[in-house]
């Protein structure tokens, strides 16, 4: 039987999985990529192998009865069944939130499942979901390991200063901060950076991590310095349907004269603004593009969100003390060459020359001249947390940090 980890990313209404080897050479190798989509409404399954062969593609009905736990086991299922079967050893996690407390993948135990579910209000919409299977996983196989690993942990070693809200000391001190997330996917991006350009690893990066969600991170030496996600995962850049940074006095007017509650101001923050909400057609730029000449407010949605971005990488830039590359990674940024262009039009200030060859076919690098340069670097995250999950069950399991926010 073969061993391998199971890479999980679970959603509302989704469950994305992948499952790797842990062979003996270093680097976890992908064996399939399967997503699970609508559970609790008609869900449907599709996996595919390495070299993007579907292997299953099924639907379980439509009663809005088949929901997460029944996906796991699914999944489990099938893994076992599965040419010969597969060993399962261990479950990684991608969990949004790690609070102040976990700055590196963790084993899951009782204590950190519990110091995670604490976290909940941090990540509203996103913690309770990443949970949930480590909860069914515990109690269908309590002996199978599970490792979490964090959005917020690439970011906890940057400077105090940049994590700091001007807010009540005793606010800080109970951990209103910046977290930053996207740390997964930057923290993919920092470890392949030389394989483009040994000069890369050593500058000062700004990664563009442009997808439904999105947010920008100033790199120096690959580490994070700043990032535009703060407390949550709300702040910085419009995305899909988040609103990005905000003047707080919205939020008072939204509570107190448009008599919003706070789930409500919560949904329409979260779930309707961003591109969807400026322009009132979609979250999905692939959308917007198709019908930005004939729809005002579509193209009104792509001008923000790229005018958004070209403020925060000023800002970034600015925290950096200049400026040596720019990364596009993620939905938009490894397949919009649109708005990699716009991006860098707008940043010509700093010295951004578009190449529109080169970056009409995908780079990877999109620029030329002496100038910075830009890159499109496709990101992976579930790799990230194959790599973690294996550092953790490769390390003795004494050290626990103890549970705080
Ligand atoms: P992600 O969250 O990283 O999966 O990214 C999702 C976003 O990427 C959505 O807004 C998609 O419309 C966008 N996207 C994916 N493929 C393309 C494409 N070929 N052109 C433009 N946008 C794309």
């Amino acid at each position: 039987m073969t061993p391998v980890l199971l890479v999980l990313n679970a959603g509302s209404s989704s469950l994305k999985f992948q499952v790797f080897t842990l062979g003996d050479s270093e680097e976890p190798q992908r064996l399939f990529r399967g997503l699970f989509e609508g559970l609790r409404g008609a869900p449907h399954l599709r996996i595919r192998d390495r070299t993007g062969t579907t292997v299953a593609d099924e639907d379980f009905g439509s009663d809005g009865a088949f929901g997460h736990e029944d996906a796991l086991l699914h999944v489990a299922a099938w893994m076992r069944a599965h040419s010969g079967g597969f060993d399962l050893v261990a479950v990684g996690h991608r969990i949004v939130h790690g609070g102040m407390t976990y700055c590196e993948p963790v084993r899951v135990t009782a204590e950190v499942l519990e110091a995670l579910e604490r976290l909940v209000p941090l990540a509203p919409l996103h913690q309770p979901h990443n949970l949930e299977p480590i909860r069914i996983f515990r109690r269908r196989f309590p002996d199978l390991p599970q490792v979490a690993c964090f959005d917020t942990a690439f970011h906890a070693g940057q400077p105090e200063i940049a994590r700091l809200f001007a807010l009540p000391h005793a606010m800080i001190e109970g951990g209103v901060r910046r977290y930053g997330f996207h740390g997964l996917s930057y923290a993919y991006i920092a470890s392949v950076l030389a394989e483009y350009d040994p000069a890369l690893a050593a500058g000062r990066v700004v990664v563009a991590h442009l997808g439904n969600g999105a947010s920008l991170c100033a790199l120096n030496r690959g580490a994070s310095v700043a990032t535009t996600m703060g407390f949550s995962a709300l702040d910085g850049l419009p995305m899909g349907t988040r609103c990005g940074s905000l003047d707080a006095g919205i939020v008072f007017y939204m509570l107190r004269e448009m008599k919003l509650g706070p789930a409500e101001a919560e949904r329409m923050l979260y779930t309707q603004s961003g591109l969807l909400g400026v322009s009132g057609i979609s979250n999905d730029m692939r959308t917007l593009r198709r019908v930005a000449a004939r729809e005002p407010d579509a193209r009104r949605a792509i001008d923000l969100f790229v005018y958004r971005i070209g403020r925060e990488l000023g800002s970034l830039v600015a925290a950096l003390g200049g400026i040596d590359a720019l990364i596009f990674t993620a939905g938009i940024g490894e397949n919009d060459a649109a708005t990699r262009a716009e991006v860098l039009r707008g940043a010509a200030w700093a010295g951004f020359e578009l190449d529109d060859a080169a970056n009409a076919s995908g780079g990877p690098r999109v620029t030329r001249g002496p100038g910075p340069t830009a890159w499109v670097i496709p990101t992976d995250e579930e790799l990230m947390i194959a790599r973690g999950t294996r550092a953790v069950l490769s390390r003795p399991r004494s050290s626990r940090p103890q549970p705080a926010l």
